[in-house]
């Protein structure tokens, strides 16, 4: 219920033969789309003919049966959604990116921010490339296509082009003949690939879009790895940029971001989400008569502090599916109304009761401050508060619109005050230390966790910084 956001989920086929790969990405995306709601868009490979369609609105609502035939059959694929961190919105910022160049076509789908796109930006203008959105991904397309000018083949290419790339990324690149996943050496987005049993290889942010298409998961890509795929053949790694620095996985993939059931870098996040309420009770004990989750990533860690503590668990809140993206309130006032059309209490679970709520973050306290009112407003007699994330201190600058320091309320207020703002009897934050075992439940695996304290795994984007204003001054 954190308002925050991911930047996008990539997708990516390489079937044996000619196949309905329109299909496969269109179910996949589907898989994805709590990744992002803002664009999306399919290309088909077939044969080194590239048919493809993007536009703003939902897999869904974007592609109809009729829009999906059109693409054709292919034995390559790339999809994207989008939720844009870096840039405007809208169309010219959709994804995937195609990109025409002398040695030919190439069509490129992109997760994260890089930290250093706005020298490279400059660095290519100045030689004369001319842009036409506002997204790292096009960044990333004209320097990989500077590359395969001078090198003999498309990985060879990304190879190269990784040298120059810093930040965050997790790339899906498809050429007339080959797929290409690609991570960041940190490893901060996720990225897998699975195989179906036709032998189909499928490339994905996460597992579950795996699921989706009946594929079955094989490995994560690791950080700094290059795979390439060719119709017919083994995936070939090419690990050049392996182990070049530590990895740093994005924690908060696993409290907020990811879907429950997926399985990232071998951990998955419901479990993560289960052992953060654990840790919850342990270092934040109430005597309360119930526990409740706010929907959706509130909820497996109020099943974990309940396990732990012994207080039933029981569905606290319903929340309203069907609100679309076009519910969009840009004032606060009209956030307000959005959140109680979003979320209805269960008055019988919570009247009279003391109950304690967990929830995966507390940003600036507004939309908090009013779940708490509609507890009080159902009967709610005690109400503790228990976040299974540390508080956000820092902004974020890999990919998510963690906000800059100024509307971060756990910057400019102690958790007691903190407390008083949004209403509740009693609040508490999961530390630092039991963040970084959610995925083992003993030591740290290696994530990053900048917005909550801890050091930045890269160093620290001026230019990033200077992004993220443009785009706010952009949104006024
Ligand atoms: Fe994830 Fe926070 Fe690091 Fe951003 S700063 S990559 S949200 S842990």
């Amino acid at each position: 219920m954190s308002n925050l956001h991911e930047e996008c989920g990539v997708f990516g086929v390489c079937a044996p033969r000619q196949a309905d790969v329109a299909g496969m990405t269109y179910y996949g995306l589907f898989a994805l789309q709590h990744r992002g709601q803002e664009s999306c868009g399919i290309v088909v490979n077939d044969d080194g003919l590239f048919q493809s369609y993007k536009d703003v609105g939902l897999v869904g609502e974007v592609f109809s049966a009729e829009r999906l035939k059109s693409l054709g059959p292919g034995n390559l694929a790339v999809g994207h959604v989008r939720y844009g961190t870096t840039g405007t919105g809208g169309r010219s910022n959709a994804q995937p990116m195609l990109v025409n160049h002398i040695k030919g076509r190439m069509a490129l789908a992109h997760n994260g921010n890089l930290t250093n796109s706005t020298e490279l930006r400059t660095e290519l203008e100045l030689q004369g490339s001319i842009f036409h959105s506002t997204s790292d991904t096009e960044v990333i397309s004209y320097i990989i296509t500077k590359e395969r000018i001078q090198t003999t083949s498309i990985e060879a290419a990304v190879e190269r082009a990784m040298e120059r790339l810093e930040g965050a990324y997790s790339l899906v690149i498809m050429s007339p003949a080959k797929l290409i996943a690609a991570r960041d050496k940190h490893g901060f987005r996720p990225l897998c690939y699975g195989q179906t049993e036709d032998g189909t290889y499928i490339v994905a942010s996460e597992s579950c879009a795996l699921d989706a298409v009946a594929a079955k998961l094989i490995r994560d890509v690791a950080p700094g790895e290059i795979l390439v795929f060719e119709p017919g053949k083994e995936p070939r790694s090419i690990p050049t940029h392996c182990n070049q620095c530590p990895r740093t996985m994005c924690i908060f993939e696993y409290i907020y971001f990811a879907r429950p059931d997926s399985v990232l870098d071998g951990c998955n996040v419901h479990a993560a989400r289960a052992r953060a309420g654990a840790f919850l009770a342990l270092e934040h004990p109430a005597q309360a008569d119930v526990v409740i989750g706010v929907p959706d990533s509130g909820i497996d860690a109020a099943v974990g502090y309940a396990q732990q503590s012994g207080i039933p668990y029981a569905v606290g809140f319903i929340k309203n599916r069907y609100i679309a993206r076009t519910f969009i309130a840009p004032g606060q006032d009209v956030r307000q109304d959005k959140v109680k059309i979003k979320l209805n209490p269960i008055r019988q679970v919570v009247e009279g009761k003391r109950v304690v709520l967990i929830d995966d973050s507390i940003v600036r306290g507004t939309t908090s401050a009013r779940i708490i009112r509609l507890l009080r407003d159902a009967g709610a007699r005690e109400i503790h508060m228990r976040v299974s994330a540390p508080p956000f201190v820092n902004p974020c600058y890999y990919g998510t619109d963690i906000d800059s320091k100024e509307h971060l309320i756990a910057c400019r207020h102690t958790e007691a005050e903190i407390a008083e703002i949004i209403g509740v009897d009693s609040l508490g934050y999961l530390s630092l230390e039991s963040t970084y075992k959610l995925c083992n439940g003993t030591a740290s695996k290696g994530f990053c966790a900048a917005c909550f304290g801890a050091a930045y795994p890269t160093a620290t984007p001026r230019a990033a910084e200077k992004n993220r204003f443009e785009k706010k001054i952009s949104e006024r």
